[in-house]
């Protein structure tokens, strides 16, 4: 079974995806997102240890070159996620699927399905696949919160055990999203494609920031991809707001919601008709 390291467990959430969920957060990512809300999950840590000393709780050591965390001894202060200078967290589980999956079944009387997120999920197929055919054998609907830079089409029994896609369209001019994420969005597009047509694009989401992301070329680009599947895709247009982002991001401003509302009224006019602003 595959290991990978896990940020956190949320029990129950319901904001990952319909109805109440368990949400598993890994981490690493592989773009760098201006306007990330959990920056701490975009790299492994490398044991420098620059964040034991700062632990007020002695809860961090270094065992043989690698930072250990007790979370016996952990206050979740966040003292050390502050102060890492690589956006990383020493508050790392590496779990396999069945152990996810134990603390996933705790929940079960009150959950529908679970949703994998990031960092970037996509970047650990294998334990997708583990552990979603662990879920689904107890009923539960398994989804993926992504990015989308992974080509999701490149794992074909993963995509059996997986019921959608959350698919972050970030930008959609190359050079719009390289300069958003220090990545290239070659396969989102190809995701759009790949998951509406075998019936596994959950959702499509928009994080909007003034100047930044060129959501109008966005919602017309997707609404061409998709053809006549924009009607009964659901869009997500997020207003940016600065909690947990880190730099230059850090300082900007949400838009307007007469903003939002023009950008909705745009989807609509695509064809998109379900439409949620947030
Ligand atoms: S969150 Fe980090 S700094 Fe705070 S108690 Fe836990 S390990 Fe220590
Ligand atoms: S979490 Fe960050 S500061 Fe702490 S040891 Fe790892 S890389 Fe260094």
């Amino acid at each position: 079974m595959t290991k990978v390291p896990v940020n956190q467990i949320i029990p129950i959430s319901t904001v990952d995806g319909p109805g109440s969920r368990t949400s598993i957060f890994l981490q690493k990512c592989n773009i760098a997102c201006g306007y990330c809300h959990n920056p701490e999950t975009q790299n492994l840590c490398n044991s420098c240890g620059v964040c034991v000393p700062q632990c007020p709780e002695g809860a961090l050591s270094i065992v043989n070159g690698v930072v250990e965390w007790n979370p016996e001894k952990c206050v979740n202060c966040n003292t050390c996620i502050r102060v890492c200078p690589r956006n990383a967290s020493p508050k790392i589980r590496w779990m396999d699927a069945p152990a996810v999956m134990k603390e996933v079944e705790k929940n079960i009387p009150f959950i529908r399905g679970i949703t994998v997120s990031g960092g970037e999920c996509g970047l650990y197929p294998d334990f997708l696949q583990e552990l979603f055919t662990l879920a689904r054998a107890k009923g539960l609907t398994c989804l993926c919160d992504s990015n989308g830079t992974v080509r999701f089409s490149q794992y074909p029994e993963l995509m059996k055990v997986c019921d959608g896609v959350m698919l972050d369209v970030k930008a959609w001019s190359p050079d719009v999203f390289r300069a958003l994420t220090r990545g290239d969005n070659a396969a989102v597009k190809e995701n759009l494609v790949f998951l509406s047509s075998c019936g596994k694009l959950e959702e499509v989401r928009i994080v909007y920031v003034e100047g930044h992301v060129d959501a109008e070329a966005a919602i017309c680009g997707i609404a061409e991809l998709l053809g006549p599947l924009t009607g009964s895709t659901r869009l997500l247009l997020i207003s940016f707001r600065n909690n947990g982002v880190r730099g230059s991001f850090a300082t900007f401003s949400s838009p307007t919601p007469e903003r939002m509302q023009e950008l909705a009224n745009l989807a609509a006019s695509v064809g998109f008709q379900n439409i949620i602003v947030k």
